[in-house]
């Protein structure tokens, strides 16, 4: 597979999924082209993964282990992390460590760190930074589906008719998936509607948009869920068989008739009448959902508000139509199907569920396992702040950053005991490590990562590990080992974690879960092709989920969620006027540790930036590119006003992406209030309340 000619590899930024073609030049470079062959792209690639090749290079890896400012070697580092670990959880008990993870590991890593946290410490503190992602998607799905199943795939958006784009600015933050819609248009008429506050790139492209107000999205479906039920759009025959839940879900849309949706989201009756029309008139309906849902404090119900449509009227699991929630990270699936979330188990399994946990204790033959669901992530770093959490792992993620009230989170760091971080670059979280661990990045880890519609693909490595850089998987194993787990974690490659994780999951597969890869098991590791899961060791799977029920709920029903519209309790007032919404822009990715290293992609927007819409710029004094401050009672910023309509009055938009390492202006996310979703505990990234002033 990977012998003469570019080696196969995946991207490593969205959750679309990319196939990557890449031509080392031998010198510690290498050239980039899409992978044609590829079902997720077909060649195609976005800006940032055109530009992946401008970003290799060593400048500012991390090379060696570091401890306290000291160089050491890795007998000595892993020693250190052994014995600060075993320390805490002989004084103080297993839920005194944690494992703070991410959505950028690869599948054989999070299988290993969550194996030694749930199986052999005991305790379930092991979470990611893919729950300030999906986490209320997963929540969403599983009290619905009875498991955390994306039911359709990328070519649903291709035959669907209409495609509903909710909280997802698709256009900018997956690319490739959007470049696939708009030329699937061209061929065929789909009809494209973007629900978003933001006039986005996405929007613009849109056959329709609804600028609802921030986060009155559980309005808006409930109310398609009154008109479904009103016109007699309900599917009897799927929902008689398959459903529950359908009279109560529809008794809580009750009171959402066309004026009262028009009155809470702000969206003209014409527009929405229109809207509600062709949904319910259009059989082929994929609804896309994304961030703008997930990232906030009501995030399960505006999944669950959503889901509903889609169960009522039985579109879901057949060809062109289905609920879709679309991932922001290169593995968040991944980490999903190895139990990455602190209150889920390895193959879907859930912990709280004697039944799932005694399957895999005893697959592991594991020595403890908890039984109630560990710590999410604010929780976390708010128990390393009290001193509860007495030894901190952060891999391959930079929370100090990352994190809502990150200045909370920086002294939580700065306040635990131990604090281990492996990373491949310096981020404003090494430099408050105590323990620093050099970790291999793309291009030189092996392994694999599952995208948005369920693809596992291979990330193949094309160079070697700088310094004494190990992959993250190797470092795990190597604490495992002297804390004397040692059996347990005696992987020699990546396709031994492979092997092991795609056995248990056929174990959970005839145990009546969704999640099976064991097929992958009878292929060379190195010669494995973008595939979707399902993948039984025997016979074929279908590729969707649900066409004719199937959940995995215990009687084998869907569930329909009765979902009241609950008001955020970030909200305004005299002293904090604006909300304040953060998210992606096109060309950056993540806290720019890769992507900034492109001249080419800093083009695009070179610096950090506020919208502003004009009214409120001219209210408060300030002109396009004044600088301005923006600030809650957590934190503040400072960057430059970008005045537009594109973002509704009383609102701001700010990116994500730009950090203390490379502006003195301040991360947004220390902006941003720690208000968490209670099912999900996924926090309100889309909004806090702030005041602005110029600078
Ligand atoms: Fe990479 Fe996502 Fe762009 Fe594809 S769409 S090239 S996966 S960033």
């Amino acid at each position: 597979m990977s012998g003469a000619g570019p080696i196969r590899t995946t991207c490593p930024y969205c959750g679309v999924g990319c196939g990557v073609l890449v031509t080392p030049d031998g010198k510690g470079g290498a050239t980039v082209a899409g992978d044609t062959a590829h079902p997720a792209n077909y060649g195609r690639l976005c800006s940032k993964g055109l530009a992946l090749g401008e970003t290799l290079g060593l400048h500012d890896r991390i090379l060696a282990p570091r401890f306290h400012n000291r160089e050491t070697d890795w007998d000595e580092a892993l020693d250190t992390v052994a014995e600060k670990f075993s320390t805490a959880i002989r004084d103080h008990g297993p839920d005194s460590v944690a494992f703070y993870v991410s959505g950028q590991f690869l599948t054989e890593d999070y299988y290993v760190a969550n194996k030694l946290m749930k199986g052999y410490i005991g305790s379930a503190n092991i979470d990611t930074n893919s729950r300030l992602c999906m986490a209320s998607s997963v929540a969403g799905h599983k009290r619905a589906f009875g498991a955390d199943t994306v039911p359709g795939t990328y070519e649903d958006l291709e035959e669907a008719d209409v495609i509903v784009l909710v909280g997802s600015n698709l256009a900018w933050c997956h690319p490739v998936l959007f470049q696939r819609i708009l030329a699937a248009r061209q061929q065929r008429p789909i009809t494209l509607v973007t629900v978003d506050p933001r006039r986005t790139a996405t929007a613009e492209s849109s056959d329709m948009h609804l600028a609802i107000a921030p986060g009155t999205d559980t309005s808006l479906f409930n109310g398609l869920l009154h008109r479904i039920a009103a016109e007699g759009a309900v599917n009897g025959d799927f929902v008689t068989r398959h459903v529950e839940g359908l009279s109560e879900a529809v008794a809580a849309a009750c009171d959402m008739p066309l004026e009262a949706v028009a009155s809470v989201t702000g969206v003209d009756t014409n527009l929405l009448d229109e809207f509600f029309s062709l949904w319910t008139g259009t059989e082929k309906v994929v609804t896309v959902y994304s961030q703008g849902v997930n990232q906030a404090s009501d995030g399960t119900d505006k999944v669950s508000a959503i889901i509903n449509c889609h169960l009522a009227t039985g579109r879901i699991g057949r060809p062109g139509m289905g609920p879709f929630s679309v991932t922001g990270q290169p593995n968040a699936m991944g980490g999903r199907e190895v139990g990455g979330l602190s209150n889920m188990l390895a193959a879907h399994l859930d912990i709280e569920n004697s039944n799932h946990r005694a399957l895999v204790r005893g697959f592991w033959n594991a020595p403890a396992m908890p039984e109630k669901s560990g710590l999410k992530a604010v929780d976390m770093f708010d128990a390393c702040a009290t001193g509860q959490i007495k030894a901190l792992w952060i891999m391959c993620t930079n929370p100090a950053v990352s994190l809502p009230r990150a200045n909370h989170v920086r002294d939580a760091i700065e306040a635990c005991d131990f604090v281990v971080v492996s990373d491949i670059t310096e981020t404003d979280t090494t430099r408050i490590a105590d323990l620093v661990l050099p970790a291999t990045g793309w291009g030189e880890k092996d392994g694999t990562v599952t995208n948005s519609e369920r693809r596992i693909s291979r990330q193949r490595p094309f160079l070697p590990a700088p310094g004494v850089a190990r992959h993250d998987w190797q470092a795990i194993c190597g604490v495992a080992r002297r804390m004397g787990f040692g059996d347990a974690f005696d992987y020699q490659n990546p396709a031994e974690i492979f092997a092991e994780h795609a056995a248990l999951s056929g174990l959970a597969a005839r145990a009546g879960r969704d999640f099976d890869v064991s097929g992958f098991a009878s292929q060379t590791y190195d010669d494995i092709e973008p595939q979707l899961w399902p993948s039984p060791g025997t016979g074929t799977a279908d590729e969707r989920f649900f066409a004719d029920g199937g959940f995995y709920h215990p009687d084998g029903m869907a569930r329909m969620v009765a979902v009241h519209p609950r008001t955020s309790p970030n909200i305004t007032g005299p002293e904090y006027p604006f909300i304040l919404n953060t998210g992606r822009i096109r060309d950056q990715w993540h806290t720019m540790t890769r992507t900034a290293r492109s001249a080419r992609l800093s083009r695009h927007l070179a610096e950090p930036f506020v919208e502003i819409h004009p009214d409120d710029a001219h209210a408060n004094g300030i002109a396009p590119a004044d600088l301005v401050e923006v600030a809650s009672q957590h934190g503040g910023i400072v960057a430059r006003a970008l005045v537009t309509d594109r973002t509704p009055r009383g609102t701001l938009f700010a990116p994500m992406h730009w950090t203390a390492h490379w502006t003195a202006l301040g991360r947004v996310d220390a902006v941003m209030a720690a208000v968490t979703d209670p099912t999900s505990g996924q926090p309100e990234l889309k909004r806090t309340a702030v005041c602005l002033r110029k600078a």
